[in-house]
């Protein structure tokens, strides 16, 4: 089956400058992918009349389904919708459901004392070439053209109204109007081997691969995920034949694989701890609160995370987690001994059945010929033991505490594993 394929067009000044960053892209493409909808290409213009015509022109030269967002807005900058009809060939009449729905919002939910005005009525006029879909959150309707054959589907760019047409008329319609093959993707997760390692022992598996499934990497930090993907007709049928490969795959790399969904290391630990139905805390300084934040970030991890210790400054690491003045005057807050007695501190505080604590120098200042800029120790610990490892980082101060928080937890998952 011959992929159905989609451009994604976003419009907007402020995405070209930086000042947004255009998360409706992405929302699109991983809607789009579920329901088998081949994202070939993406583009973001201007608020600029002839580039938004060009780039019509062009991606409904490589694609049967153009996706527009952006540029729908009542003010003079936005010029999408007057462009659309134009560009359609048809003129701009007022739709009275949409009146409605504008005026039930200005009165109902916005719940405006002046008058509306034009420039607010204004939002009811659609193109008469178009089906009207319509926008429950918003003013600015979704709009549905068809010429020559392809679908031009233009939505708002208030990522929240964008996701409601999307998911709600959008998705819908298209499954209804072509014949959609499954794209099937399976994601291994590893932390702790360099990209071009693993490109290295995975080479022969890697240059054996069927040309219709593809492999990629994807490095984030210490981690890369590596993804197969196939367009097939049936999961069945999908299933059978990417199965094995993936099973392979993870066999090469199981020394690092963290896990074989497309999920974080907090989740991975979430599992483990669920499984073992224990409980963690962390003690965190250099890290400031970020491991808790990424382990909190999971739904239902009040099951097994019970609280983190921000202890930044020596007066909390003695005050909170009892470190003993000594070890923080002798061997110093970034030290071996500061992070084996955070651990055992808050294990005890939070009485919890393992602890991981973090403490560094992040940089830019700070370091010392002995311990410069980068020098991280963490511990990861419960009752009976406690171990620990040294990094010598060497990049920037934030990603010097993101490498640290999924480095202490990669540390610690391998620590439950081992000792759970
Ligand atoms: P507009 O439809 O052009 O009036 O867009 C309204 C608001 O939506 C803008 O101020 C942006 O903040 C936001 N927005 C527009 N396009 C995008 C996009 N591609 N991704 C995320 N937000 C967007
Ligand atoms: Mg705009």
């Amino acid at each position: 089956m011959n992929p159905i394929n989609a451009s994604i067009i976003t419009i907007g000044d402020e995405l070209l400058i930086g000042q947004t960053i255009d998360t409706n892209s992405a929302f699109i493409a991983q809607e789009l992918n579920k329901i088998g909808v081949w994202i070939k290409r993406r583009v973001a213009v201007g608020d600029v009349w002839n580039d938004i015509g060009q780039a019509l022109d062009e991606e409904s030269k490589h694609s049967q389904i153009i996706l527009i967002t952006g540029g729908l807005g009542p003010t003079a900058d936005d010029i999408t919708k007057p462009l659309l009809c134009e560009y359609f060939g048809g003129k701009l009449i007022v739709n009275e459901e949409v009146l409605a729905h504008v005026k039930y919002l200005f009165e109902k939910v916005y719940r405006r004392p002046a008058p509306m005005l034009e420039r607010n009525l204004k939002q009811a006029e659609v193109p008469d070439v178009c089906t009207v879909l319509p926008n429950t959150i918003g003013t600015a309707p979704g709009m549905w053209f068809e010429k020559e054959g392809k679908i031009f589907v233009s939505m708002p760019g208030v990522p929240i109204e964008m996701k409601g047409l999307l998911i709600n008329e959008v998705i819908p319609l298209l499954k209804t109007r072509f014949q959609l093959p499954l794209i099937i993707h399976k994601t291994a997760f590893t932390f702790g081997m360099g990209e071009s390692m693993i490109a290295e022992r995975i080479k022969d598996f890697e240059s054996a691969l069927p040309p219709h499934i593809k492999l990629a990497y994807l490095p984030g930090f210490g981690l890369v995920k590596l993804r197969l993907t196939m367009v097939a007709d049936n999961k069945e049928t999908g299933e059978k034949e990417i199965e094995p490969l993936f099973s392979k795959l993870k066999q090469l790399v199981n020394d690092v694989l963290v896990s074989d969904e497309d999920e974080g290391l907090e989740v991975a630990i979430g599992k483990l701890l669920l499984k073992q139905n224990k409980s963690m805390a962390t003690a965190e300084s250099c890290t400031g609160g970020n491991i808790a934040h990424l382990i909190t970030t999971i739904p239902g991890s009040s099951q097994y995370f019970k609280g983190t210790v921000v202890s930044y400054a020596n007066e909390a690491k003695e005050n909170v987690l009892h470190v003993n003045h000594d070890t923080l005057t002798s061997a110093g807050a970034v030290s071996e001994e500061t992070v084996r007695e955070m651990v055992k501190g808050v294990l005890k505080t939070m009485n919890t059945d393992y602890a991981l604590a973090t403490s560094g120098i992040m940089g830019p200042d700070g370091g010392s010929e002995e311990k410069p800029v980068g020098t991280v120790w963490i511990a990861a610990g419960n009752n009976q033991k406690t171990e620990t490892l040294k990094l010598n980082l060497r990049f920037d101060r934030l990603r010097n505490i993101e490498q640290t928080s999924l480095t202490a937890l990669n540390f610690l998952r391998k620590f439950i594993i081992n000792n759970g």
